[in-house]
């Protein structure tokens, strides 16, 4: 799978693309991560690519042509054709968008190259929107600095379900938010067996495999129960 990312700040990703997972995923060709500088698309001797909002208001806004062409110059004759299935989709991260999800992620998962939109400032002109006509994602109810983050989030979350990238003894089947039942993982232990008074549940230590997967079963529920309950108080 092939990730284009689009920003302004792309010496942000070094260390985190290199980090083990990601880092060992792009060696094994499983992942295949490209930065992009919306600065190069710039023209004009400061390189401008914000500007002050038409009818006031504070702060910069991404200026549409540096956005627009940078991604264009990524796209390939298929990537533009009306009559194609599309080959590559565009999310523009934004906090006006589609909450990001686990099964969002597993859309992602699924396609053969995505190219992230990171915003700065206090956003993107309109116009970007409604050329490019991208997917726009939130990672939750709150505003960060610029999108570079909310990338880092979609790429990390969207390769540990690349199969392979994950290793054999690992899956991200069983882990949170996954599977039919999408439940919560509840408390996991290991050793010691007794750390400052507090035990490790009886049940994790019987043996008993039946009685163990209950038990877990069980503890997800609550912790979904609980989950949905913080989601709704807010
Ligand atoms: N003025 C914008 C607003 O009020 O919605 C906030 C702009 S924010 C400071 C700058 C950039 O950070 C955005 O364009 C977007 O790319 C990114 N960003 C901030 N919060 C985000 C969120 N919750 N999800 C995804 N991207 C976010």
């Amino acid at each position: 799978m092939r990730i284009d990312v689009v920003t302004l700040f792309p010496e942000m990703f070094q260390s985190f693309l290199d980090g083990s997972l990601l880092g060992t995923a792009q060696k094994a060709g499983l992942l295949d991560i490209r930065l992009s500088n919306i600065r190069d698309f710039a023209v004009g001797t400061h390189r401008q690519v914000d500007d002050r909002p038409y009818g006031g208001g504070p702060g910069m806004l991404l200026m549409p042509g540096p956005v627009v062409e940078c991604v264009e110059s990524l796209l390939t004759k298929k990537d533009c054709s009306e009559t194609a299935v599309p080959s590559t989709s565009i999310a523009m991260l934004t906090p006006s968008g589609q909450p990001l999800t686990q099964q969002i992620l597993e859309e992602f998962a699924t396609r053969r190259r995505i190219i992230l939109l990171c915003g700065r400032y206090e956003g993107f002109d309109q116009r970007i929107c409604d050329t490019l006509k991208p997917e726009l994602i939130s990672v939750g109810n709150y505003v960060l600095s610029g999108g570079e983050v909310a990338a880092m989030v979609i790429i990390d979350a969207v390769a540990r379900l690349i199969p392979g990238v994950l290793g054999d003894s690992l899956s991200a089947v069983d882990d949170s938010f996954s599977g039919t039942d999408r439940l919560i993982e509840g408390p996991q232990y290991t050793r010691p067996r007794e750390f400052r008074g507090l035990q490790v549940p009886e049940v994790l230590l019987s043996g008993d495999h039946q009685r163990i997967a209950d038990w877990r079963k069980m503890q997800a529920v609550t912790a979904t129960q609980k989950q949905t309950y913080y989601c709704q108080d807010n």
